[in-house]
Formats: C-alpha cells, structure tokens, sequence
C-alpha cells in the first residue's frame, strides 16, 4: 500500500478550531476522541488517521465558509462521504493537523421533476434515498452498490462509482447534468443545470467527479432519472471456463441488447466463500461448476420483454454447451438470492483470511487470459494463494482478490501486498488495462500512479489541481 507520507499542513491552533466550530455550530463540532472515532477509520481498517476537528456544516454557505478560513489559514480539509470509499482517500494521514469535513447533514432532496427526469440533491443524500426517491415518483436512479446504504451521493460521484448497473446507464459521471462545487478559496459554482444538451465551453462538472475530493466539495448534484423497468429476469448460469463466460456474454449481448442491465461473474471457490460464510444462502444450481455468471434483463412486459430474453440467452448458450446448466429466478426474491451470492462476495473473503486486492480492468476480449495469466503468476508467488477474481465481466472490471494460502499467517500473506500489486498490475499494463477501475486512487494507490501515467498526464493533473487549490489545501497527499 502507497506510503503514508504528507507535507505538513499548518496544525490548527484552539483560536482558529474555535473559527471554525463557531461556523457550524459547537454541537455540530466535533472534538472528543471517541466522538470523532467512527470518521478516522474505514471499514476495512486498512486506514486509521487523526483529525483535528470534524465538521458537519449544514449548508452549503457554511461548507463556502469552512473552506474560505481554511484557505487562509492553510489548514488541509479532507472531505468525508459515507465513509465506503475503499482507497483511504476520504481518512485523514496520522498528522492530526487536518480538518474533516463531513457532508452528512446536507441530506435534503431538492427538487424531483418526472417531467424532466432529473432529481437535484444535497450532496450528502444516501445513494439508498437517493433511489427512493426516485421510485417514489415511478423513476429509477439506476446507481446501486453494495454500499448504497451508507455512501452518499457526493462520494459516489467524487469516486465516479461504478457498481452493477455500469453496462445499461453507465458510471455515476454518466448519470449527473449539473453540480453545485464549493472551490478551495470558499466560492460557490453553481453548476445545477438540468440540460441534456449544453455545449457552452469546457464541461466543468467533469472535472470534480472522479477527483477524490482533491478539486473542490461538491455540495449539489442534478441527477438523471430514468422510466423504471416494468419487469426483470435474473438468470444464474454454471459455466466451465472464463472463455464459456465470454462467449455467453456475446450472446446476451445481441439477444438482450439494451435490455441487459447486469453481466457479472464469480468462480467457484467464491460461491463456496459464500456458502460457507453467509446467512441462509442455497447453492441455485445442483452440481459445482468452475465459473458463474449472473445475468440480469429489464424492460418493459410486453412481447418480448425480460422474461422471454433470458430464456432465449440461456436456451441458445445451453444447446451450444457454452452453459452447463442454468437457473432462472421465479420471483424477486430469488432473484435476491442470486444477487446475494455476488454481492456479498467482498464481505465473506474477511473469513478466509487476509485477501490483496486488486480493482483492475482490461478490454473485455482479453478477461480470460488475464485472468490465467494473473492466477499463475500470484500462486507462482505464494504457494497456496487462492484468486478470487470477481466482478462486473460486462466493463470489464475484475475484482482480482487473492486469499491467503488455508493455514498460512495473516500479517506475513499480507506484508507481500505491494509485491504481489506488483506483478499483477504488470499484467494489467500489458493488456492496456486501469489499475483502478472503479475504486479510485486514494491514498492506496498515490505512489502506483506515476507508473502508468504519463509525463504529459500527470503534468495535466497536477496543473489543474495547482490552479483549483493553489494553496494545497483540499485532500493532500491523496491521488497525485
Ligand atoms: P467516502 O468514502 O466518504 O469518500 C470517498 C472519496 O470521495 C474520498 O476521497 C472523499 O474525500 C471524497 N468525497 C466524499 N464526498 C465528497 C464531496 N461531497 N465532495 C468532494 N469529495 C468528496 N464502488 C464502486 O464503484 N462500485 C462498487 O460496486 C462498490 N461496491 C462497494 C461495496 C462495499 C461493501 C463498499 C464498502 C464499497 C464499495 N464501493 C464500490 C466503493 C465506493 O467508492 C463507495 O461505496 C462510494 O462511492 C463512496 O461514497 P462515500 O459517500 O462513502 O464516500
Ligand atoms: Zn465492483
């Protein structure tokens, strides 16, 4: 994992805490150790920082504020969401002179138009409120994640999440129209248009999402809506190889065209993770097959809807024996048991042991290979390994994840993490593949991105930071 270095920010002194408490409110301030505790570490526990103060400002004038000081002052903000994010960048370094800036209670949606398919939100909403709301007035807000009960809708457009619906909508950048930005030195962009069609000049909201916190707080977003599906169909398919997973990809692809919303896929040694680790989980199929592929449709019931897509995949993949045997969910709540299997995939590794991760992409042609490539290199490595790799075939995204060898220690499986990043993001490279596909870079992978980045990139990158936050103030030591 990149080192944890930072250049010193000025450590706020009790005056300028006490500025900045007085924006928020002291209730609103908080200061106790055990107070601040939940902020300054992440789920995985990878990341465990010190913060001066955190803030939960209730506005965006009071956000504007916060930094206007803090520009000043030249104290680092670290922008905090949900708190999901799985690179560190949202955790503090171990300086204890950064202020945390939480955006949790700028909860509030602001406006819902059907008419126009657009929903505009306070950047702290739960992405689960977010699709609430949605469907409330009969919409869909396609994003959804497995964390999308606690991230908010500033992170996942901050992280530009991904998640299971990428292959029919999109990554969250393509689910925004406008934002509201709160810039370094406290102005406020009020970027909130709701246009499909607006070609005056550089696209500025593209520039803070993605960015990590690093280029402005986003405090607003106008969000496209979508016509909900009337009907789905959720197919489970056991398959002898990463190749058979391709070939049924190709053909879900042109029977189901815009219809398929899902193509993910999860080895075997996976559904075993998860049979042996989850609560009230079933195996759909009778017999273990090597590989998995989960393959969700959505549209509308008319002829030749959902239903009758799925049949028409599985039917054709099963007579040309790309699919071994296949199962399709009678109900939505099967359909939930499929989707359990995949999703809770990242939770139960945690019982087998220490796990490297790795969040790649390659272009979807090259899955197979790089997945033999990859296997047989890392268990090369450490005898023993077991790869897990998982994820969303249909972007090409693999979630390549490495268990420690049954039995083997913990700490030393996972003191070789750099190493094995290594040589797995070697592989990566070679298939013109991305060392982070939805994740982010964060602090985890700061130090990896001069290895596959540019001169001309990383140059672009640092100027745009430089001019949005000349004073360095906004997430450093996070991304370049
Ligand atoms: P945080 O974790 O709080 O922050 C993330 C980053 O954004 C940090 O750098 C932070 O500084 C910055 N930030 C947060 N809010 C703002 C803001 N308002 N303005 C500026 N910067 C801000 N990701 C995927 O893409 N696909 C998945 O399928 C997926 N599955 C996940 C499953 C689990 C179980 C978990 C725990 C995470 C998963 N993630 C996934 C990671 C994903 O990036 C996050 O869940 C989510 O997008 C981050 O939102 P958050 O509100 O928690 O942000
Ligand atoms: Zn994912």
């Amino acid at each position: 994992m990149a080192s944890e270095t930072k250049l010193a920010g000025n450590p706020p002194g009790e005056a300028l805490l006490a500025k900045f408490a007085a924006i928020v409110g002291e209730k609103y301030a908080i200061r106790e150790p055990t107070d601040m505790a939940s902020y300054l570490t992440e789920l995985r526990g990878l990341y465990t920082g010190i913060a001066a103060i955190v803030l939960r400002p209730g506005s965006t004038q009071e956000v504007s504020e916060i930094l206007e000081l803090a520009n000043e002052a030249g104290t680092a903000i670290v922008p905090q969401g949900g708190n999901t994010g799985l690179v560190g960048g949202q955790i503090p370094f171990n300086g204890g002179d950064e202020v945390i800036l939480s955006l949790s209670r700028l909860n509030r949606v602001r406006n819902i138009d059907p008419g126009s398919n657009t929903m505009t939100v306070d950047a702290g909403v739960v992405l689960e409120q977010a699709r609430a709301a949605a469907d409330e007035v009969d919409r869909l807000f396609p994003l959804s994640l497995p964390s999308e009960g606690s991230c908010q809708i500033g992170g996942n457009l901050s992280t530009n999440a991904g998640g299971a619906a990428v292959l029919a909508y999109g990554n969250a950048r393509e689910l925004v129209l406008g934002l509201e930005v709160v810039l370094a030195d406290g102005r406020i962009w009020d970027g909130l248009r709701s246009l499909r069609k607006d070609n005056t000049g550089y696209d500025l909201k593209n520039l803070f999402i993605g960015a990590e916190g690093t280029l402005g707080i986003i405090t607003g977003a106008v969000l496209k809506l979508f016509p909900k599906p009337e009907a789905k169909a959720t197919g489970f398919a056991g398959l002898a190889s990463v190749g058979n997973i391709g070939k049924l990809f190709d053909i879900a692809r042109r029977i189901g065209g815009h219809s398929l919303t899902s193509f993910e896929f999860v080895p075997r040694i996976g559904i075993d993770y998860v049979l042996r680790h989850g609560d009230q989980i079933r195996d759909p199929l009778s017999q273990a097959h090597d590989w998995y592929a989960l393959v969700e449709l959505s549209g509308q019931d008319s002829g030749g809807g959902p239903a009758e897509l799925i049949e028409a995949i599985l039917g054709e993949a099963l007579e040309a024996e790309i699919v071994d045997d296949a199962a399709i969910a009678a109900s939505l709540g099967q359909a939930d048991d499929f989707w359990r299997l995949r999703e809770l995939l990242s939770e139960v590794q945690g019982h087998e042991g220490g796990s490297i991760k790795h969040d790649v992409s390659v272009p979807i042609a090259a899955i197979p290979e790089f997945i033999e490539r990859a296997s047989k290199t890392v268990t090369g490595m450490i005898e023993g390994a077991r790869p897990v790799p998982f994820g969303h075939y249909g972007d090409g995204n693999i979630h390549y994840n490495v268990s420690q060898p049954v039995g083997a220690d913990k700490e030393a499986f996972i003191a070789r993490w750099d190493e094995v990043n290594a040589a797995v993001h070697a592989i990566v490279t070679e298939f013109n593949g991305s060392i982070s596909a939805e994740h982010g870079i964060g602090r985890m992978k700061r130090d990896l991105l001069p290895g596959v980045k540019s001169e001309v990139e990383l140059d672009l990158m640092r100027a745009i930071r430089r001019t949005l936050d000349p004073n360095a103030i906004l997430n450093p030591g996070k991304v370049v």
